[in-house]
């Protein structure tokens, strides 16, 4: 894992899968990392100053659990060290561009200091202890456009963007001649090489959409989405060009003004991509009532579904949105369990433990990946299953 220093670093990481993984696997070594949630949404808070006394309270209420708590002396002065680094972290400016909340993980006693920027809102939460909370990374993770494409195609131009922390950046701009006038040509002999010319721009940006997309495709594994931002007129022939790995990518088109600036171009994609983010959803829980229907690779409710996670069979685990519910956790083999007792596995005691966080732990580590949705819709499955890999 990559390890800024918090107060120093300017560029936070986004929300990955693969990053998600990372702090689901990490351990502290002193059993004292500290995970802490913030909410940035300005419609709650516009004022960085009540922002920051809501930082305060959450920073108070750890050291109050500190002071009380039975860790260890050097466990306690580092906390204590850690408590001081989030002042420091938030004096350092905390940027709330294109975030709507932002995950804290420090650990000084582990060299452990990840910063995540999140297009999401989460509820503030803190807290410390052997492992980092990921249970509310889940949704944002789900819901961020990182890695997503826009193209942006005129008669002249091509241009494509990746979303990248949450900001456009341009990876291609192709610009291709298109002279003014028709010389000594007829007005049908200029129209003709009009369109010929377009056409050939056309099928140039379409080559470099598919280079892009291949590219992108087999460095991060995982399903492109791409928004094509072009005028209605150009749209057929841009489609007729198109491959059918870019045409497979594509989850939606959009206008945009000609001389558009990247932040008003994510404007107009951002609700194409959330509308892909639905549908997507929608057709993983469809995926799954048909799977629980024939009762093949799916579970229903906490028992089936913590037991799979830990098996690691998991491929999605669906949660109903502000699930809760508390369950144990072996001390010696970390294995999760819905009843108090000893662990099947080693005889070993059981302890008390956060359900949703052991089921994404489990699952997560184990490679799989996690979705929230509507609570309704996992009403008589006590809002928790999942689809299996086996
Ligand atoms: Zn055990």
């Amino acid at each position: 894992m990559s390890v800024p220093d918090v107060a120093r670093s300017v560029e936070a990481l986004p929300p990955t899968w693969e990053l998600v993984r990372s702090l689901a696997a990490f351990r502290s070594s002193g059993g004292c990392a500290i995970s802490l949630f913030l909410d940035l949404d300005p419609a709650v808070t516009p004022r960085r100053s009540d922002l920051e006394t809501r930082l305060h309270s959450l920073r108070d209420q750890l050291r109050k659990e500190l002071d009380e708590s039975t860790l260890g002396h050097a466990q306690k002065v580092a906390v204590r060290a850690d408590l001081v680094r989030i002042d420091e972290w938030w004096q350092a400016g905390v940027s709330r561009d294109n975030a709507l909340g932002m995950a804290l993980f420090l650990s000084s006693l582990d060299g452990l200091s990840q910063a995540l920027p999140l297009v999401d809102v989460v509820a503030d939460a803190a807290g410390y202890g052997p492992r980092l909370r990921i249970g509310p990374l889940v949704e944002p993770t789900a819901n961020d456009p990182e890695g997503a494409l826009i193209v942006v195609v005129t008669s002249r131009r091509g241009e494509i963007y990746r979303i990248e922390a949450g900001k456009l950046e341009r990876v291609v701009d192709r610009h291709d001649q298109i002279p003014f006038g028709r010389g000594s040509r007829s007005r049908a002999e200029y129209q003709d090489h009009l369109e010929m010319l377009v056409h050939r721009h056309l099928k140039g940006v379409e080559a470099e959409v598919d280079g892009t997309v291949r590219a992108a495709q087999r460095r991060s594994g995982a399903e492109l989405e791409l928004v094509v931002i072009i005028r209605d007129e150009l749209r057929g022939e841009f489609e007729a060009a198109a491959s059918d790995e870019v045409l497979k990518a594509i989850v939606g088109w959009a206008h945009a003004e000609e001389h558009a600036t990247p932040a008003e171009l994510l404007q107009v994609a951002r609700p194409v991509l959330d509308g892909a983010r639905t549908r997507r959803r929608q057709s993983r829980l469809e995926r799954w009532r048909a799977a629980r229907a024939r009762d093949v690779l799916a579970t229903v409710g906490w028992e089936e579904t913590l037991e799979a996670s830990a098996d690691g069979r998991v491929e999605l685990l669906l949660l109903g949105r502000g699930l809760s519910r508390s369950a144990f956790r072996c001390v010696k083999c970390g294995r999760p369990a819905l009843a108090a007792g000893t662990c099947p596995f080693d005889g070993e005691q059981l302890v008390r433990d956060d359900g949703v966080e052991l089921a994404v732990h489990e699952t997560v580590e184990h490679g799989g990946t996690a979705d929230v949705v509507d609570g309704e819709e996992l009403a008589d499955a006590e809002g928790i299953g999942a689809l299996l890999r086996f």
